[in-house]
C-alpha cells in the first residue's frame, strides 16, 4: 500500500493542481492532499476554506484524502505514515527550489522520497497567483480553475471590495 502527500498552498485550487492529484491518484495507493497552514503568506483562503474546497472537486476521487498541516512537511509525511511526497513541475524556474527542498526533506527524513509530476502543458503557464490577480480586476478565470472554485474566489473579492467601502 503506498500512501503519498501532496503539500501545498491550493489558494485557491487550480486546474492545474486538479491534474497533478488525478495523476497521482492513479500510480498511488492512497493520496493525502496536504494544505498547508500557512498565515505567514497571508493567504487568500483560510485553511479551512481551501481544505473544504479541495474536498469538492476531488470528491469523484476515492482515493484521495484533504488535511490541512503545519510546520514541517516531512513531519507530517512520517505521522501519515506516506512512502512519498509528490510536487508538480511547470518550468525551470520551479525547478532550483523544488530540488532543494526535496534534498532538504530527504535529509531529515530518509525514508521519505520525493517524485515530481511534470505539468500538462494545458497548464503550464498556471498558477494561483494568476488565478488572484486576473479576478482582482475582474476577468474571468473561468479558464483556469472549476466552476465551483470559480464562484468562491468571485465572493472572496465581492467581500473584501464591500469591506474597504
Ligand atoms: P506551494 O506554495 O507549496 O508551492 P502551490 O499551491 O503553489 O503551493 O503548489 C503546490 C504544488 O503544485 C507545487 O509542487 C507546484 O509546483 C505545483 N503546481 C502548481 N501549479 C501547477 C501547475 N499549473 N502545473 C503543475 N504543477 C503545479
Amino acid at each position: 500500500m503506498k500512501t503519498a502527500i501532496y503539500p501545498g498552498s491550493f489558494d485557491p485550487v487550480t486546474f492545474g493542481h486538479l491534474d497533478i492529484i488525478e495523476r497521482a491518484s492513479q500510480v498511488m495507493d492512497h493520496l493525502i492532499v496536504g494544505v498547508l497552514n500557512n498565515n505567514a503568506k497571508s493567504p487568500l483562503f483560510s485553511v479551512e476554506e481551501r481544505v473544504k474546497m479541495l474536498r469538492e472537486v476531488t470528491a469523484h476521487l476515492p482515493n484521495v484524502e484533504v488535511q490541512s498541516f503545519g510546520g514541517l512537511l516531512v513531519d507530517f509525511a512520517v505521522q501519515s505514515n506516506a512512502d512519498v511526497i509528490v510536487r508538480g513541475l511547470r518550468a525551470i524556474t520551479d525547478f532550483e527550489y523544488e530540488l532543494q527542498m526535496s534534498q532538504t526533506n530527504r535529509k531529515i527524513a530518509p525514508d521519505v522520497d520525493t517524485i515530481f509530476f511534470t505539468t500538462n502543458l494545458k497548464y503550464a503557464y498556471l498558477s494561483s497567483s494568476i488565478v488572484k490577480e486576473v479576478a482582482m480586476y475582474g476577468g474571468s478565470i473561468d479558464e483556469f480553475v472549476p466552476p465551483v472554485i470559480a464562484g468562491y474566489v468571485r465572493q472572496k473579492f465581492e467581500q473584501k471590495r464591500e469591506l474597504i467601502k
